[in-house]
C-alpha cells in the first residue's frame, strides 16, 4: 500500500549502511529521529467535510488525509507531524470524461474549489488545499487510466490522463513502443500531471521533454470542453496546447492525452566516466552537447555528490576498491562522476558511446564501463525511498533546480550552493549540499541541487530552516536570471518568483486566459499565480 506520510510503497525500503549514518553525523551532526504522528491520531481529529452529497464524492477522513499533501518538504513536515491545517472536504474518483464534467458543474453549483490530483507527487505545493471559506473538492484522476486508442502508423497513443508511469509503459511496451518519459517519480506520477507541470524525464535528451511528446487531447474546463487535435505541426496561429502545458490545474482538467511514442530501442546502455574535477567535466559535457551526439542521458555530478552517492550506495567494500583504483589513475577527491546513456539501434549506440568516450578522454575523463551506469539504472526509481530512511535518521532532504545558458552556469551553481551551505550558519546548523547537471541542451543546462539538514524537535523549527534555505537559494536563482523551475513547476512554493520571470504583461496574459476558461476561479486557486 502507498505510504500516507512518505514516499512510495510501504513494502519497499532503502536501508543505508552504518557508515552512511556515521558520514551524515560527521557532516551535519547527529540526527534525532522525530516523533511522527500516527494516521489514527490524525483521522480522529478530522472535522466533517463541508461538501454537500454527491454520488462520486467520498467525504471520509482517510481519503481526505491521503490526498491532503504532496511531496514537498513542507508537505512532509505537515504529514509527519500531523499538523495539517487544511484538508480537502471530499475526494472524487471519476472514471469517465462525463463524470469529470459533472464534478466541475457540481463544484460551480455549490461554490466549491476543485483541485485536480494526478499522482500527488508534486514537490512545490500544487495539490494542497489553501485556507478559505469555500469547500474544497479534490478530483483524483487515477481511474482515467485506459489506453483508449493506438494509431500504430502515426505512432500516437491516446491515454486517460490519470495513467501512472508503469501502467502507461506496460501498455505501450506490449505494442513494441515507448513514451520514453522517465521522471524519478515515474512509479507514482501520471501522464496528466507530467503535462500540466511541464515535466522532464531522465532520458529527455533522446525522447524529448513532455512538451515534445504531448500531441493533443481533451480538456474539461469550467467554461466548457476543449479538444486539442494532434497536428504534427501547424502554422495556424499560437498553439493552444501550450496553454495547458504548465497550467497546473488552473485552466481545467485534462481528461485524455494523445502522446507521440517511439519504437522500443534495439539497444540501451548506461556508462560511467570519471572526470578529474567539476570544471573539466562541465566543459566536456558542453562539448558533447554542442557536438550533437545522440546520447539519451548526460548527467554530471559534482565532487560532493560523487562522494555522497558512493557512500550512500551501501556497497562499502566495492566502493573502497573503486576509490583505490581511481586513486591509482590519478583521480582524487575532486573527481566527478559522469553518467551517460546511449539508446537506439545497435549501430547508433556503438557510435554514440565511442564519440562520448572520445570527447571525454580529451578532457581527462576515464571511462569505467557499464557497471555503475547499470546500477544507477536499476535503482533510479528506488532512490526517492532514501528520503524515508534519512527522515527516520533525523535528516531532511530537499532539492531545487533551475536552467541557465552555459555562460551563467559556473558562477550561479556556486552561488546557490554557497547560499545553501551557509544558510543555517547563524543558528549553528550545517547543511550538506551537492549538485548535478541534469538535463543538457546545446545552449545551456539545468542543474539539480540536493541539500540535507537536520530535522528539529519541533516541526515549525524544521520549516523555518527549510524556508531560510529555500528563500536564499531562490533569490540567487532569480537574481542570476535562471528560471525558478526547469521541471518541478510553480505551485505555491515558487509562485512569488513567477512574475519576475514572466513580466507584468506576461502575467496579465495568463490571467486573461484564466478568466476565459475559469471565470469564477474555482480551479486550483492560489497555485501558479495569485487568484
Ligand atoms: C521523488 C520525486 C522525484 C521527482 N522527479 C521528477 C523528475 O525527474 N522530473 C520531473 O519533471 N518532476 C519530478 N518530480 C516532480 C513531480 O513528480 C512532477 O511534477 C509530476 O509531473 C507530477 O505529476 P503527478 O501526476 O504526481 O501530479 P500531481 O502532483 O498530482 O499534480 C501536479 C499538478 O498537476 C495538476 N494536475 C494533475 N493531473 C491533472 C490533470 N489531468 N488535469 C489538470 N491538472 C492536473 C494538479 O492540480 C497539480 O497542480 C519528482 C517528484 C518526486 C516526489
Amino acid at each position: 500500500m502507498r505510504r500516507w506520510n512518505g514516499w512510495g510503497d510501504d513494502t519497499i525500503t532503502y536501508p543505508v549502511p552504518s557508515s552512511a549514518a556515521e558520514f551524515l553525523a560527521s557532516v551535519l551532526g547527529p540526527g534525532t529521529p522525530p516523533a511522527d504522528a500516527s494516521l489514527e491520531e490524525i483521522l480522529n481529529r478530522v472535522a466533517p467535510g463541508r461538501l454537500p452529497d454527491h454520488p462520486l464524492i467520498d467525504r471520509n477522513p482517510e481519503p481526505r488525509v491521503r490526498h491532503a499533501r504532496g511531496q514537498s518538504l513542507p508537505d512532509w513536515v505537515a504529514m509527519r507531524s500531523g499538523r495539517i491545517p487544511t484538508l480537502p472536504d471530499g475526494v472524487a474518483f471519476p472514471s469517465t470524461q462525463a463524470e469529470v464534467r459533472d464534478l466541475i458543474r457540481y463544484a460551480q453549483g455549490v461554490g466549491a474549489q476543485l483541485i485536480p490530483y494526478g499522482g500527488g507527487t508534486s514537490v512545490v505545493g500544487h495539490i494542497n488545499p489553501l485556507p478559505g471559506d469555500s469547500p474544497v473538492l479534490t478530483v483524483d484522476l487515477s481511474r482515467l487510466n485506459q489506453l483508449f486508442s493506438f494509431d500504430e502508423k502515426s505512432q500516437l497513443a491516446t491515454f486517460g490522463a490519470g495513467v501512472r508511469g508503469p501502467d502507461l509503459e506496460a501498455q505501450l511496451r506490449a505494442r513494441d513502443v515507448t513514451l520514453g518519459h522517465f521522471p524519478q517519480s515515474f512509479e507514482l506520477s501520471t501522464l496528466g500531471g507530467w503535462i500540466v507541470t511541464r515535466s522532464s524525464g531522465q532520458q529527455s535528451y533522446y525522447y524529448g521533454r513532455i512538451e515534445d511528446l504531448f500531441a493533443g487531447g481533451h480538456v474539461e474546463t469550467p467554461a466548457g470542453p476543449l479538444d486539442l487535435p494532434p497536428h504534427p505541426a501547424s502554422a495556424a496561429g499560437p498553439d493552444i496546447r501550450q496553454l495547458f502545458l504548465g497550467s497546473e490545474g488552473r485552466f481545467g482538467i485534462l481528461t485524455n492525452a494523445i502522446v507521440r511514442v517511439s519504437p522500443l530501442p534495439e539497444q540501451e546502455a548506461f556508462h560511467a566516466i570519471f572526470f578529474p574535477d567539476w570544471e573539466t567535466g562541465m566543459t566536456a559535457v558542453r562539448t558533447i552537447a554542442q557536438t550533437r551526439i545522440t546520447a539519451s542521458m548526460l548527467r554530471l555530478s559534482d565532487a560532493v555528490e560523487t562522494e555522497t552517492t558512493l557512500i550512500l550506495s551501501g556497497h562499502e567494500r566495492l566502493v573502497g576498491l573503486a576509490e583505490r583504483a581511481l586513486g591509482a589513475l590519478g583521480l582524487g577527491d575532486d573527481k566527478c562522476l559522469f553518467l551517460f546513456g546511449v539508446t537506439g539501434s545497435k549501430r547508433s549506440v556503438k557510435r554514440s558511446r565511442k564519440d562520448v568516450v572520445a570527447i571525454a578522454k580529451e578532457f581527462g575523463g576515464r571511462h569505467v564501463g557499464q557497471y555503475m551506469g547499470g546500477k544507477w539504472r536499476e535503482s533510479r526509481f528506488l532512490t526517492p525511498y532514501l528520503r524515508n530512511t534519512l527522515w527516520r535518521l533525523g535528516y531532511a532532504v530537499d532539492t531545487l533546480e533551475t536552467a541557465l545558458p552555459w555562460s551563467a552556469i559556473p558562477t550561479t551553481i556556486e552561488a546557490i550552493k554557497d547560499s545553501l551551505r551557509t544558510g543555517l550558519q547563524d543558528i549553528g546548523e550545517r547543511t550538506h549540499v551537492f549538485a548535478h547537471l541534469s538535463h543538457i541542451y546545446s545552449h545551456g543546462a539545468s542543474f539539480y541541487v540536493t541539500y540535507l539538514f537536520r530535522v528539529a524537535d519541533d516541526p515549525e523549527t524544521t520549516l523555518q530552516r527549510w524556508r531560510a534555505l529555500k528563500d536564499g537559494a531562490s533569490q540567487v536563482i532569480v537574481a542570476a536570471g535562471g528560471t525558478i523551475s526547469h521541471q518541478h513547476g510553480v505551485g505555491t512554493d515558487h509562485l512569488a518568483y513567477l512574475p519576475m520571470e514572466k513580466g507584468s504583461l506576461g502575467m496579465q496574459s495568463l490571467g486573461a486566459v484564466h478568466h476565459v476558461l475559469d471565470p469564477h476561479s474555482i480551479m486550483n486557486p492560489g497555485k501558479l499565480f495569485v487568484g
